[in-house]
């Protein structure tokens, strides 16, 4: 399956309409452990994503990502803001100016992204973060796209382990982030970003399966 800007469009759409529609739920999420802006950072961010996509005709899908970093990091306060804007434009730089690209291409933006938000968050797998759904998801895309999987296929197997990743976050303790500060009391809750995390690979599932 060949990938190309319009991947990257789609991703960015599919992303900008289910934050927006789980826009309160995040909230929610956000003001039990947070300070209740997650929703407000993320459907802000993407909405502002898809916005400069709009205006940004003719260019390859790793110049596409590496503007919806940027557009995310200059308009997300929030640490949701940088982490993830950090992660779209360095997975975006790794496609170089190439028109089209594959499979393990795409394991590799991801893979970057991911090491990306480590990098800058310094957060480990079990901190309490959106490194808790992004991290099995990748795993689990490079694994099933090395062993031959469809794309469809390994993205759905990717989406439910972000999903899985997400409910772990419940029982733990944050270790980064504003949620670090409440200790203990921060057990018992879904961690915001990891929620938005797995919404995030989903919208990647739906954008490759319309291509
Ligand atoms: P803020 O915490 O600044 O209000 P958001 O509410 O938008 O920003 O995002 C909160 C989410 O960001 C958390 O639920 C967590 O998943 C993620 N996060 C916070 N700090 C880190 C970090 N150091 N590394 C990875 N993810 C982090
Ligand atoms: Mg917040």
């Amino acid at each position: 399956m060949s990938l190309d800007a319009a991947t990257i469009t789609a991703w960015m759409t599919e992303i900008e309409s289910s934050v927006r529609a789980e826009r309160d739920h995040l909230i929610q999420l956000d003001a039990a452990i947070g300070d209740g802006d997650h929703g407000t950072n993320m459907a802000r961010g993407f909405e502002a994503v898809v916005q400069a996509l709009g205006q940004d005709t003719g260019s390859g899908p790793g110049r596409l990502l590496v503007v919806a970093g940027r557009t995310l990091v200059s308009t997300v306060g929030g640490a949701s803001g940088p982490l993830w804007g950090s992660a779209l434009r360095a997975g975006g730089r790794i496609l170089g100016d190439e028109a089209t690209f594959d499979a393990s291409q795409l394991v590799d933006v991801l893979a970057t992204a991911l090491a990306s938000i480590k990098d800058l968050g310094t957060a480990k797998l079990g901190d309490k973060t959106m490194v808790d759904a992004l991290e099995p998801a990748v795993d689990t895309l490079r694994e099933r796209v090395t062993a031959g999987d469809a794309l469809d296929v390994a993205l759905d197997a990717a989406g439910a382990a972000a999903e899985a990743g997400m409910r772990a976050t419940i029982p733990l303790q944050a270790r980064k982030g504003r949620a670090s500060y409440l200790g203990e009391r921060s057990v018992g809750h879904q961690d915001p970003g990891a929620t938005s995390t797995a919404l995030i690979v989903r919208a990647l599932q739906r954008a490759v399966g319309k291509q």
